[in-house]
């Protein structure tokens, strides 16, 4: 018999219970005794649901106090040597410590899980005794078993993968590592076979990336030594995020059984199986139903798939299963009463996705005509919206299908724009700017939820941001910045802003996925064609531009920020809704200049984010990526300065890219990098305009102007000094009102030593 699995549920609760949680307990509300029983509430919550959707393999151990990686490393008692740990269980007042930093010892620093807006916490090596200070997998599958009788299936993050995301050791390092810690894992696995454990989930997402002869080596070595030690356990290796490379050298692992994404990595996987087979002693783990994204599926096709698979695999060798865990979606669909019923009835969110594996378990062992009435409601409901009038917008698709068959060009080249804008500005030598928002203020916060609640009038709520305006457009001008920003007071986030205002998006009331520790992001929903319905951004720029003489620059967020940040539709590729975003997003350009406003800049600050997991898809989606900003600011007179900021310092392999998109500004980050990106902008000899931010905004702290000398300095080593602007790193929202006006005046107090100097 096939059976159902689900990789990993969401740990958050369907109203955040587990965000609110921890969160008490950091502040101090909440007894350590009340807060371990809280959160056991919540795994068993999550551990009925699933049982008693009916499906037969459920994850344990998937549930995390803060970040399973973070998991996996105390565990093995990997404590960052900063922290004096003696070794033995780590406690959780060290566990948080390790995530979050102490008054003693900086936290652990935090990254993207493969492709993903999750991030977890990266595990440092060096310095470390490996031992095992709890098996937490056992502990899992016991209070599954205790409260339920359930056969709990417990999940554990692979060595090779742990020890691919681990840092803090060399690469000839790697062996020696791998020494020390099998043994412990072998441990972990001996205890729970020993326990009665059927089946295990050893999660390798790591090898759905290109791996060296050397890892390899290592992966036969690891799996080889755990069937050697463990003969009696199930052990399923699981993949995820996209098709494995090295199909024939995996499937012929000693595991019983190898995990698939057959929804990101579909293509591959499945000509991998078709062209080399599948071993007669295994199972495979289908992973048809997208743990990533939000859509129901059509389940008549997830059949067809899966009766393809059986041709190769044979049906009881089967197990229908998430593509992923369904750690990357939010968890219910139920409590969502305000969207139209065609978008509500074509989700499917966590829960929903468990019926979903459950019914295509039972179709593929009784036979479709089983739930013959089920398959047919899924149907429907995906037709529905695919035939809603909100995803068939004739008008848009012919426009951008027009727009995006030729290459989007400026007027003019670089040069002769540079040119002409210099005339018309007399902009001085390293004119100083400012990345977009200011200060965020209590009082800014307020004022917006007096708003939401109706409790202010358009009017009240609108002069109170002209009054935050004028603040600061004074501000800028005593200080003396010589491009202003309006400041996006109006705004709570860069996307949400924007998502509200054009036509296709949808937003959730209870939409939320982990991003970090107990950190949420409710991520709007392009579910139809996206449209420009009225200008967004005008009056507040216009405004503020009538209340100086120094050019005031008008700041959008650009479309693959917005496409990235979003849940979007799975109807159409990505290229196509990014074109659909830069043809709504020109319009506002278009506005902006209409408007008299010379300077726009179009934010891009997570363009990396979208970059595909496999090597050679990677120049294919840099190049519409590229396309679709060029798409968004290219209608523009000569005169009129496009600007664009990216940060989270990791573009150092994209400068060309960076480079075609061809803005005449980009502002980027550096002072976290330590001089790594100037390099990169060295041997790339960049040609455009160029802002490197002087100082960090993350801290407080207000920069020295002797610091931002030395910055500038260092870059104007290897930068045209005509071609160099000078501001911080990111934007200011986060920031106090005197810490900012402090810290912009010594940036400009370093721009008048610059300029003396040259
Ligand atoms: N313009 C935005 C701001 O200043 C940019 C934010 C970002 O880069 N993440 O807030
Ligand atoms: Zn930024």
């Amino acid at each position: 018999m096939a059976k159902s699995s689900v990789l990993g549920y969401p740990r958050i609760g369907a109203n955040r219970e587990w965000k609110k949680a921890l969160e008490a307990f950091w502040a101090g509300k909440t007894e350590e005794a009340v807060f371990q029983e809280q959160l056991r509430e919540i795994r068993l919550n999550h551990l009925r649901k699933q049982r008693d959707k009916g499906i037969d393999l459920i994850p344990v151990n998937d549930f995390s106090y803060y970040d399973h990686v973070l998991d996996t490393a105390t565990m093995f008692g990997i404590v960052p040597q900063r922290f004096a740990y003696k070794g033995g269980v780590v406690p959780l007042s060290l566990y948080y410590g390790i995530a979050r930093g102490t008054k003693e010892a900086t936290a652990s620093e935090m990254t993207k899980w493969f492709n993903t807006n999750y991030h977890y916490i990266v595990p440092e090596l060096d310095g470390a005794t490996p031992e095992l200070t709890e098996n937490k997998p056992l502990a899992a599958y016991r209070e599954a078993k205790e409260a339920f009788g359930i056969e709990g299936k417990p999940v554990i993050l692979g060595p090779l993968t742990f020890l691919k995301l681990s840092k803090g050791y060399k690469p000839a390092e790697t062996d020696a590592w791998l020494d020390r810690l099998l043994p412990l894992y072998v441990q972990v696995l001996r205890e729970l076979a020993n326990e009665g454990v059927q089946w295990v989930q050893i999660d390798e997402p790591i090898l759905v990336t290109k791996l060296a002869a050397d890892d390899l080596k290592r992966l036969k070595t690891i799996y080889e030594t755990f069937s050697a030690a463990v003969p009696e356990l199930n052990v399923i290796l699981q993949t995820y995020f996209e098709s494995v490379e090295n199909y024939s050298e995996i499937v012929s692992l000693p595991v019983k059984g190898i995990g698939l994404d057959f929804v990101h990595g579909s293509a591959g996987n499945l000509s991998a199986i078709k062209q080399f087979g599948f071993p007669a002693d295994k199972v495979l783990g289908a992973g048809v139903i997208d743990g990533r994204g939000i859509w129901k599926a059509s389940l008549r096709e997830k059949l067809a798939l899966l009766d393809q698979l059986a041709g190769i695999v044979s049906s009881d060798r089967l197990i229908v299963q998430s593509s992923c865990s369904l750690l990357h979606v939010p968890v219910t669909v139920e409590q969502e009463t305000k969207l139209s019923a065609e978008l509500r009835g074509a989700l499917a969110f966590a829960d929903e996705k468990l019926n979903e594996i459950a019914l295509l378990a039972k179709a593929v062992n009784s036979g479709a005509s089983a739930v013959a009435l089920e398959l047919d409601q899924s149907e429907r409901d995906v037709q529905a919206l695919k035939q809603s009038e909100e995803r068939n917008r004739k008008d848009i698709q012919k426009a951008v299908t027009e727009i995006a068959s030729k290459q989007p060009e400026r007027h003019s080249p670089f040069a002769a724009r540079q040119a002409t804008q210099q005339a018309k500005w007399q902009l001085p030598l390293f004119p100083t700017t400012t990345i977009g928002s200011f200060p965020q203020s209590a009082e800014v916060r307020k004022a917006r939820q007096l708003w939401r609640k109706g409790e202010w009038n358009e009017k009240q709520y609108a002069d109170f941001i002209r009054d935050q305006i004028d603040l600061w457009i004074k501000l800028q001008e005593e200080i003396g910045i010589d491009v202003l920003v309006h400041g996006e007071f109006e705004r709570t986030d860069m996307v949400e802003f924007f998502g509200e205002k054009l036509a296709g998006f949808a937003f959730t009331q209870n939409g939320w996925v982990q991003s970090y520790g107990s950190r949420c992001v409710k991520p709007p929903v392009i579910y139809g064609d996206v449209a420009f319905e009225q200008p967004m951004t005008v009056e507040e720029t216009k405004y503020a531009q009538s209340k100086t003489d120094r050019p005031v620059k008008g700041m959008l967020t650009g479309p693959i920020t917005i496409m990235n940040w979003s849940f979007v539709r799975d109807d159409i590729p990505r290229e196509q809704i990014a074109y659909q975003l830069a043809y709504a997003l020109r319009q506002e350009v278009e506005a902006l200049e209409n408007a008299g406003i010379g300077m726009i800049q179009v934010d891009e600050p997570a363009v990396r984010e979208g970059l595909p997991l496999k090597e050679n898809e990677q120049a294919g989606y840099l190049a519409w990526a590229v396309k679709a900003f060029r798409m968004t600011t290219c209608t523009v007179q000569d005169t009129t300065q496009i600007h664009t900021h990216m940060c989270y310092c990791e573009f150092h392999d994209m400068i060309d890219s960076i480079e075609e998109m061809d803005a005449d500004v980009i502002s980027i980050e550096t002072s976290r990098s330590h001089g790594e990106l100037i390099h990169s902008f060295e041997i790339n000899t960049y040609k455009l305009g160029i802002g490197l931010g002087v100082y960090d905004i993350h801290s407080p702290r207000v920069p020295q102007v002797a610091e931002m000398t030395n910055m500038i300095d260092r870059a104007l080593q290897v930068l045209d000094p005509k071609l160099f602007w000078i501001n911080p790193d990111c934007g200011l929202k986060t920031r106090g009102q005197e810490e900012t006006v402090a810290s912009l005046r010594n940036m400009v107090e370093a721009t008048k030593i610059a300029r003396a100097k040259h």
